[in-house]
């Protein structure tokens, strides 16, 4: 097994090669046939990401069956090649998020440098690579920092940051007339009225492929009144991000004291259990597709169960998790949710398959027992159930809530949740 780190440079250099017509040809192959891996481009693409997948194993490679990571790695190539040959292009966006006013509930600070280092870019799957890289050369802006921020705020193509940790107190700043302190979570309305005043804190970074890495110091700092968001369930094992997800969840039973919801980062790989408790404790999930598929945790956006969370009464929000740095936006990620969501409508109205999540997770009647006709027949709490059975059994206004409003309602809730106590 090959366990060569690769560098910066190779990532870079292999990436944003320019390709000979024969490369182009096995490249337009492989995406047209899934043919083509021998050309030497495609071959060394391919072990370029194998490499940066397995760095982010670490040693739980060894739980994995090779298949998973090999067409893990095969997704990953076609997400870069069909941008790479311009043949990706989000869909339009459908849904009117003037209200939101470009909120994004979920952005990393760090993302938005990629707009004067768009080489960041090429480091994906391995997130944490692109922010090391970013890290010294955002440094490097020096003074300039603020200005590039402000910049951004004027031409819009700024709406929030969120970061914890880090020593960003020399971003503080006036912005007409508003102090700035992106520290903290915050964001701006349309228009120049900027609000600085979110109560929030987030931890990132810090979810392990390996081990479950303990909450407990972060929850009990988020006094009364504070929100914390915290990053779980992200992770290329879905059974992993799974078992991450109730860990945390046991420990914010014991160590959460704020009234305010808890934010959980991602949430990818949850159980149909947890998001029962989830509902049950009013907290947000924030999904971040093109993120997810970007960086190898699902093979596909529509593998995020953002219908089933919906059904479930789940408040799943959508978010970029930083847009310059997966080459998207707010308007493409609502549009590439709305197209998830309709995929999911059309499964349930003629798929027998059984609803099952990526983990393995089986939907089971117990879940969904209290979204049902009262004429449906019982089952046993554990059967698990197909597409057509639960959608031939779902209230009709249960049905409703597998909607894009309802993520932009959710959203709204959110944000409202995040400013409430301004005055
Ligand atoms: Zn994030």
């Amino acid at each position: 097994m090959i366990n060569k780190k690769i560098t910066f440079d190779e990532i870079f250099r292999i990436k944003s090669e320019d390709l000979s017509s024969a490369d182009r040809q096995a490249c337009e192959q492989f995406l047209s046939h899934g043919q083509g891996l021998s050309s030497p481009y495609l071959h060394r693409l391919q072990q370029v990401f194998t490499e940066q997948m397995r760095h982010k194993l670490g040693s739980s490679l060894e739980e994995i069956p090779t298949d998973f990571l090999e067409r893990r790695v095969q997704r990953l190539m076609r997400t870069f090649l069909n941008e790479k040959l311009g043949r990706s292009k989000p869909p339009q966006p459908r849904l009117d998020l003037a209200i939101l006013a470009g909120w994004d509930p979920h952005s990393h600070g760090r993302a938005l440098f990629t707009q004067h280092f768009p080489e960041a870019r090429a480091l994906l799957p391995d997130f944490e690579a692109a922010y090391a890289y970013l890290k010294p050369l955002v440094k490097s802006l020096g003074e300039k920092e603020p200005e590039i921020i402000k910049k951004m705020m004027e031409e819009d193509s700024f709406a929030q940051v969120t970061e914890v940790g880090g020593t960003y107190d020399k971003w503080q700043y006036e912005h007409q007339g508003k102090r700035i302190i992106p520290l903290q979570a915050y964001g701006r309305t349309k228009g120049s009225h900027l609000r600085d005043d979110i109560k929030g804190y987030d931890y990132c970074g810090q979810e392990s492929e390996v081990v479950y890495q303990s909450a407990e110091t972060f929850l009990k700092s988020i006094k009364e009144g504070q929100m914390g968001r915290i990053h779980m369930g992200e992770t290329l094992l879905p059974e992993k991000g799974k078992d991450h997800i109730t860990k945390l969840l046991d420990e914010a039973d014991t160590y959460y004291r704020s009234s305010k919801p808890l934010r959980i980062g991602h949430g990818t790989h949850i159980s149909f259990d947890d998001m029962q408790r989830v509902v049950d404790k009013g907290y947000y999930v924030e999904s971040c597709l093109s993120s997810n598929k970007k960086t190898g945790i699902i093979g596909k956006r529509s593998e995020y169960p953002l219908g089933l969370m919906l059904l479930l009464g789940v408040k799943v929000v959508i978010g970029t998790d930083g847009g310059p740095l997966y080459s998207t936006s707010l308007g493409a990620e609502y549009a590439y949710a709305v197209r998830s969501l309709d995929k999911f409508c059309r499964l349930l109205s003629d798929s027998e398959d059984f609803i099952a999540l990526q983990n393995g997770d089986p939907l089971r009647f117990r879940h969904v027992s209290h979204l049902l006709r009262e004429k449906t027949p019982i089952m046993a709490a554990d059967a698990p159930l197909t597409y057509r059975q639960l959608n031939e059994s779902l209230k009709d206004d249960i049905k409703k809530r597998i909607s894009p409003d309802q993520l932009v309602k959710n959203a709204q809730d959110l944000f409202n949740e995040c400013y409430s106590g301004l005055n």
